[in-house]
């Protein structure tokens, strides 16, 4: 019986060791399965289990760190002590620290030296000598590159590698308000190329991503003291400076890119000629928000440009009063036409006889309830920035054509005579002008033949690729189109060619020297240019015989000018003016 019971017992004992092998090998099988690190340790932190994955992620093999230390060789040395303390603390916690600790991320040594950083919970079971801790470990670098590839990408700007204005912004805050009881510890520079959408569209885009990676690395090179460099998008970039004298090294700097950019850039086969306009704001007792300051450094920036740009402007006292100024402007502006304040004024242009008009144009003027009578040249820049000019221009539009169609109807009974109408680059960007035209012909009963639209020089050859698909839009409605201040701007000539013009229109400048026997050849050429290409000339700011006897003798087609008359509103223009719409 007892060999029995002892064959028995040892019968049960080695089933049972087979059986706990057994499992021993499916639990080994399936650690070793694992996608991620498992490692396990006594009370003292001694290696228990090490799986094929902990091999590979730490590079040591299981037979080497079986027994060993895991503060010794696994645990970066600064946290050694914290985690033999924390070991200790669990075993004494005994089965009261049985459970499952919550994921936690640290950081561990390769076996190469390198720190990593893994994530796993953890685990702790049994009691004295068979007390385990243990878990499985996630390698987190994959997703750290990750990470930071993404803010990378979200904070820097592809072409350049330079960061972008969120990370430029956020920077600026936190300087601006580490520094906000000092003033003038903290500038900015905005800089804009110089005529780059010339560029851009002429040569095309790859060849503007040329141009702007070489400007950055020439910023770079001039901007050692800056703070940070970024890419708004575009053509802009911004720069920023910190400590005392931060002004002065922004303008230090604007000083030395006019002077870098002077360098051509070669792009293919030609060289390019740069040029920038830069801004210069900096933070005062008052201005000490970061959306301020880029606005004041976007002023001085428009400022530089109004100045001719390849230049820099600071932003200071004189600027602010400026901005005051545009700011009431706009704001009176909004107010007049819900108040009927505007008015528009005609002046006739004449033909070749001088007392024959064959149009008119019209030229808006703001009756101001305290300034009186305010000059278009005084708020139609304001209007334009603001946007405003889109309202503003269709109300002309819709009141010049009526006038005209009063006229027609009621006082000289024909269909004749030209409206000519001013419209800004603003508003020939606005993809609603061709409707917006359209609308008003039909509203008015105006013939699309007799409104003349005028386009500056400057406005048309700005954006000339664009300018060219709307006037091709606006010429199919069966309007005319002039080009007006000819000679202000630089045209191209090719675009001269393709753009769809009726008229052009020789700026005041050019008209002032004549009858005094200067400059009489430009005017010869610019009207035989004209003709040669079709489009029939109109001579601007008339204001003598003589001017005007010169003018006939280049072949000249039309007129007008203060000779003439004076733009004056409707009523009076038809009592001074002998006015004989296309008869
Ligand atoms: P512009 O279209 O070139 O108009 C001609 C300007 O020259 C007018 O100035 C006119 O009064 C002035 N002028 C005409 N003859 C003479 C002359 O013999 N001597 C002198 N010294 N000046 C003469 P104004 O009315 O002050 O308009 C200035 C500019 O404002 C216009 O230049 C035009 O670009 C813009 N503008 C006027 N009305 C409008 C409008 O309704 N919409 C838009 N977008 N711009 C307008
Ligand atoms: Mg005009
Ligand atoms: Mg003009």
């Amino acid at each position: 019986m007892a060999e029995g019971r002892g064959s028995y017992a040892k019968a049960v004992r080695a089933s049972k060791s087979s059986k706990e092998s057994f499992l021993e090998q499916r639990f080994n099988t399936l650690v070793d399965l694992a996608h991620d690190a498992f490692l396990e340790t006594d009370a003292e932190g001694l290696v228990t289990e090490w799986n094929s994955r902990a091999e590979e992620m730490f590079g040591w093999s299981r037979d080497e760190v079986i027994g060993r230390s895991i503060a010794t060789f696994l645990i970066p040395e600064r946290y050694a002590e914290r985690f033999t303390e924390q070991l200790r603390a669990a075993h004494s916690l005994g089965s009261a620290a049985a459970g499952r600790t919550p994921e936690r991320e640290l950081k561990v040594m390769h076996r190469d030296g390198h720190e990593m950083e893994v994530a796993g919970a953890a685990y702790a079971v049994g009691t004295n000598g068979s007390f385990r801790i243990g878990g499985f470990l996630r390698d987190l670098s994959e997703q750290r590159a990750g990470e930071e590839a993404l803010a990378n990408a979200y904070l820097h700007d592809s072409l350049t590698g330079l960061p972008n204005r969120t990370m430029f912004t956020y920077r600026l805050a936190y300087v601006l308000s580490a520094y906000q009881a000092v003033p003038g510890m903290v500038a900015i520079a905005v800089l804009d190329l110089d005529r780059f959408k010339e560029i851009n569209d002429g040569m095309g885009h790859e060849a503007g991503d040329e141009v702007l990676v070489t400007v950055a690395s020439r910023l770079a090179e001039v901007g050692s003291e800056a703070e940070v460099m970024a890419r708004l998008g575009g053509d802009e970039f911004l720069v920023l400076f910190e400590g005392r004298g931060a002004e002065d090294k922004a303008v230090a700097f604007a000083e030395r890119v006019v002077e870098v950019l002077s360098v051509p850039v070669t792009v293919g086969d030609s060289e390019v000629f740069l040029g920038a306009s830069i801004g210069i704001a900096s933070s005062t007792g008052t201005v000490t928000e970061a959306t301020t300051l880029l606005s004041n450094a976007d002023a001085a920036m428009y400022q530089a440009k109004r100045n001719g740009g390849n230049c820099h402007q600071v932003f200071g006292e004189a600027m602010r009063v400026q901005v005051l100024d545009r700011m009431t402007t706009e704001h009176s502006l909004h107010r007049a036409l819900e108040r009927c304040e505007l008015r528009v004024f005609y002046q006739p242009v004449v033909d070749i006889s001088g007392d024959k008009a064959i149009g008119v144009e019209a030229l808006i003027r703001w009756q101001h309830p305290e300034q009186g009578l305010v000059p278009p040249d005084r708020f139609i820049p304001v209007a334009e920035e603001s946007g405003l000019i889109v309202p503003i221009g269709a109300w002309v539009l819709q009141e010049a054509c009526h006038q005209l169609k009063l006229w027609q109807a009621k006082r000289f009974g024909r269909d004749g005579g030209a409206m000519e109408v001013n419209l800004s680059a603003r508003q020939i960007d606005h993809p609603e002008i061709v409707g917006t035209v359209e609308r008003i012909l039909a509203d008015t009963g105006l013939a699309p033949s007799n409104l003349t639209l005028e386009i500056t020089e400057t406005a048309l050859m700005n954006d000339a690729e664009s300018a060219l698909s709307v006037l091709q839009a606006l010429k199919e409605l069966g309007v005319m189109l002039a080009i007006d201040d000819f000679g202000t701007g630089y045209s191209s000539l090719s675009y001269l060619q393709r753009f769809p013009l009726d008229i052009l229109k020789v700026d005041k400048s050019f008209v002032d020297g004549l009858g005094s026997g200067e400059g009489s050849e430009i005017v010869a050429a610019v009207i035989n240019l004209a003709h040669s290409l079709g489009l029939q000339v109109i001579a601007e700011g008339v204001e003598t015989e003589a001017q005007w006897e010169e003018l006939r003798k280049l072949h000249c087609d039309f007129a007008q000018g203060y000779l003439f008359s004076r733009p004056v509103p409707a009523t009076e223009l038809v009592e001074k003016f002998p006015l004989r719409l296309g008869a």
